[in-house]
């Protein structure tokens, strides 16, 4: 079954395939973040050679690569935070650096010879699939066409960066940078520097700014609900266990996941049970901020969950600083030498540090995916990105998306989620045939998946990057992590 795969039309199954062309392969994949190095990893582990990963960028690692910004880390504990068939026990702390996470993808790669399959520099502008030849053909940015019987994408939901729409953005004349294009050559030291935005990302460098800037603005439109990060150096005695007694490593990991699929979940779906991890960071805002005023600029004002809940014990430290100002009234433009707020008041700024996040919600953009009879993907989407199981869209046979639409999540690993995608795309790519989800199959679980996001803090009344700019969550996934894989295992 494995030994040929050009799909004779008319006829599916392994037994009617025929040998492939010069620039056809079996299975094409974009991106060599996490999702791609996983897909790639797998196919080559099955005995399947013959695949190709197309890269935009000169190098592997998604997001990992991309975020470099300073304190870039990863808030999922270390010991969750590698692939299931290749654990890794030799990470330095509890939660691990952006630079460890890029050295063990590398490592990965280089462990299952992924080095001949990965093309860099290489971006993919269109996908066409071609009923007639059961191929896909991708057009890359080279101008050339290959071709392939299975496409998978994974290109993340966070891959492009997303700018406010503030007036006057552009006439700033000092230095601006969005935080995944940091800007390594430009010293921040002694400098006057606005963040806007107070996420995920500018929890993890505002600390470390502050440490640099003369005087440093942080520009927070809501206020985000912090937890405390029990974060440390492991010791000697953690990294001998981590690493060479498998079953502390695996306890460890599991009682981790079992934490984040119990009182993680539960807040995420607004359970009573949840209010755990609301006591805990309201006890952790208290104990960080002792002055009432900014607490109550700094207290939330929509449940938790609705969007990721932040881990950190620098964050608030950092805006109780001398040298920090947290600005809670609202930029109304910004010109040439600094930032106007609608209190009337101007700062003048040196550097603008945009940590905006991400066009989380233009899934595959800007890709043209051209499925059977012409449909072109983003037309399907034009109401919201959606996806049986967030891998496959009726009438685009043997196209297969890794963290797509409905998949991200609030409160557990994702690499747990692309293993289990993984695994569905595997069955198909050695079944072989070509393999197209129906329409009524897509529905049911469509209508599932919407009725049960009501049901969850996502759907809160709350700005976040799960929601398309009419309010839909098209990103997430509304329940637990192992219903996910059962359900990839049925799919
Ligand atoms: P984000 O969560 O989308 O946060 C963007 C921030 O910018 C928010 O505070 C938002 O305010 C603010 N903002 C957007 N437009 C604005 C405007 N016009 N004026 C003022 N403020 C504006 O982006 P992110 O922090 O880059 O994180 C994105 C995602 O990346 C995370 O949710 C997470 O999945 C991932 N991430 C993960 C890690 C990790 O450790 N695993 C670390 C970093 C990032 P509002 O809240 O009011 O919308």
């Amino acid at each position: 079954m494995t030994e040929g795969y050009r799909v004779v039309p008319g006829k599916q199954g392994p037994k009617d395939v025929v040998p492939p062309g010069p620039d056809v392969r079996r299975v094409a994949i974009i991106g060599a973040g996490f999702a791609g190095l996983c897909m790639a990893i797998r196919l080559r582990r099955a005995g399947i050679d013959d695949f190709v990963v197309y890269e935009k960028a000169d190098d592997l690692g998604g997001v990992w690569r991309d975020n470099t910004y300073p304190g870039a880390g990863c808030d999922v504990p270390s010991v969750l935070y590698s692939y299931s068939f290749a654990q890794n026990g030799h990470w330095s702390r509890s939660f691990p650096l952006q630079g460890e996470i890029l050295d063990y993808l590398h490592a990965c790669a280089a462990r299952f010879d992924l080095a001949r399959n990965l093309r860099f520099r290489t971006e993919v502008t269109a996908a066409r699939y071609d009923a007639a030849a059961g191929l896909w053909h991708i057009s890359l940015s080279d101008g050339t066409e290959e071709s392939a019987q299975f496409l998978v994408t994974g290109v993340g939901q966070l891959n492009r960066p997303r700018y406010p729409e503030v007036p006057g953005r552009h006439q700033f004349l000092g230095t601006s940078f969005h935080s995944a294009e940091w800007r390594h050559d430009h010293d921040l030291t002694g400098r006057r520097v606005a963040v806007i935005g107070t996420g995920p990302s500018a929890v993890q460098f505002v600390p470390e700014v502050a440490k640099q800037a003369g005087r440093l603005y942080v520009f927070q439109r809501s206020a985000n609900w912090v937890i405390p990060k029990p974060d440390r150096e492991y010791g000697r005695l953690a990294l001998t266990l981590l690493s060479k007694v498998p079953p502390a490593r695996l306890g460890l990991r599991g009682a981790i996941y079992l934490r984040a699929e119990t009182a993680l979940y539960w807040a995420i779906r607004g359970r009573r049970r949840g209010k755990l991890v609301e006591f805990m960071a309201k006890r952790h805002l208290r104990s960080q901020i002792p002055n009432p005023a900014l607490r109550a600029r700094l207290t939330p004002g929509f449940p938790i969950g609705c969007k990721r809940i932040l881990i950190s014990d620098d964050w608030y430290p950092t805006l109780a600083r001398e040298n920090v100002e947290l600005v809670t009234d609202p930029i109304s433009r910004i010109i040439r030498t600094g930032i106007d707020t609608a209190d009337g008041t101007h700062r003048p700024i040196d550097t603008i540090i945009y940590g905006t996040g991400f066009l989380a919600t233009e899934f595959l953009r800007p890709m043209e995916i051209t499925g059977r009879d012409g449909a072109r993907l983003h037309d399907v989407w034009k109401d919201g990105a959606a996806a049986y199981l967030g891998l496959t869209v009726p009438a685009f046979p043997n196209f297969f998306m890794l963290y797509g639409p409905g998949t991200n999540l609030g409160h557990n690993s994702i690499i747990y989620m692309i293993e289990s995608q993984v695994e569905f795309v595997l069955k198909r790519v050695l079944r072989g045939g070509t393999h197209e989800v129906t329409q009524g199959q897509f529905d049911a679980q469509q209508s599932q998946v919407e009725a049960a996001l009501q049901d969850t803090a996502f759907a809160a009344d709350c700005t976040s990057w799960y929601k398309t700019a009419d309010g839909k969550v098209t990103t997430n996934w509304p329940r637990r992590t192992l219903t996910y894989r059962m359900a990839t295992r049925r799919g």
